[in-house]
């Protein structure tokens, strides 16, 4: 195995992603740590702030590398727990060019600089990989309840899905230009974990990403784990086929009634969004039966925000 032209021996090797200089002439140095058994097995990818301000992912990585979980009796573990460096120094989500990261790939040599980052990660990490578990939480004030993203079309995400054992699983389509759609069109499984908001560390998120993540890495053979999956509740697990956004009806102060993650009927008062000055508030009602599986934490919404993520089919498996 050699990544970044440098040949992987057994054990812990750390390398550096180095694309681009920024204005300052600071590297733009992503580091990549491999942790290889000298039994073979899957390589698994574990990559986690493509978006620079969602720091749970980061958290959930550091986590994994810090206890030593990255560490595989079989196969390789690549962990990259902050793609977008620039971007979580800066706390932001974009890229140092002001792009989206997650929407320039596979990217190309000549393109931005997020582009020719893209098509870095693309033609030096991905070829020597077989799964991947992507970390992310909700944009802005979006909150998540833990969940599992994947898309139908492919079916062994699902399998992966299931055996992290979240609570929600999440079936969303692939986004175009995306490091999913890139990586799942080389036929490489990739599921994406969501969990928490943006610029916030949730213990919760984290505990149950982890957990999600060991309980993958035992099912494809790379580490045996029964000591820490003991510990695990297997949890009915809900297949969310489809789902829809409601929406704030007017602009104004915000309040929540309802708790993240249960299930909610048809025109149940999920909140109220009123104007400053004391006058009429107005209700937001569920539009069917479902679970709620993301909320805004924003105290003030403009009308058409997002404010509740709630399923509309679902499987219970
Ligand atoms: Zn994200």
């Amino acid at each position: 195995m050699t990544i970044l032209g440098q040949d992987i021996k057994y054990g812990k090797t750390i390398l550096n992603l180095d694309i681009a200089k920024l204005h300052t002439g600071t590297p733009l140095d992503v580091p990549v740590i491999i942790e290889r058994a000298k039994k073979p097995g899957p390589t698994i990818l574990l990559t986690a702030g493509i978006h620079g301000n969602e720091i749970n992912g980061i958290e959930i990585v550091r986590q994994i590398i810090q206890k030593k979980y990255n560490v595989p009796q079989q196969g390789t573990i690549i962990c990259m727990p902050v793609v977008n460096v620039f971007g979580f120094i800066n706390q932001e989500r974009k890229f140092p060019d002001g792009r989206d990261l997650n929407r320039v790939f596979p990217g190309g040599k000549k393109g931005s600089l997020a582009a020719r980052f893209a098509h870095a990660i693309m033609t030096q990490i991905i070829p020597h990989i077989d799964y991947c578990i992507d970390y992310h939480t909700g944009g802005g004030q979006r909150f998540n309840y833990s969940q599992v993203r994947i898309d139908s079309t492919y079916p062994k995400t699902l399998e992966l899905a299931k055996v992290f054992g979240s609570k929600f699983i999440v079936n969303s389509p692939i986004l175009e230009k995306s490091f999913r759609k890139s990586v799942s069109l080389l036929g490489k499984p990739i599921i994406l974990f969501e969990g928490g908001k943006t610029l916030d560390l949730d213990r919760i998120v984290t505990h149950r990403a982890i957990e999600g993540t060991l309980s993958v890495l035992h099912h494809l053979g790379c580490r045996t784990q029964k000591e820490e999956l003991k510990s695990i509740a297997r949890i009915p697990q809900h297949y969310i086929t489809q789902s829809t956004w409601v929406r704030s009806p007017k602009s104004g102060m915000y309040r929540s009634f309802t708790k993240l993650g249960t299930f909610v009927e048809k025109k149940q008062i999920l909140g109220s969004v009123s104007d400053p000055f004391g006058g009429k508030e107005k209700s937001v009602k569920a539009p069917n039966a479902g679970y709620i599986i993301c909320q805004n934490h924003a105290p003030v919404v403009n009308q058409g925000d997002a404010l509740f993520h709630i399923s509309e089919e679902v499987q219970t498996l």
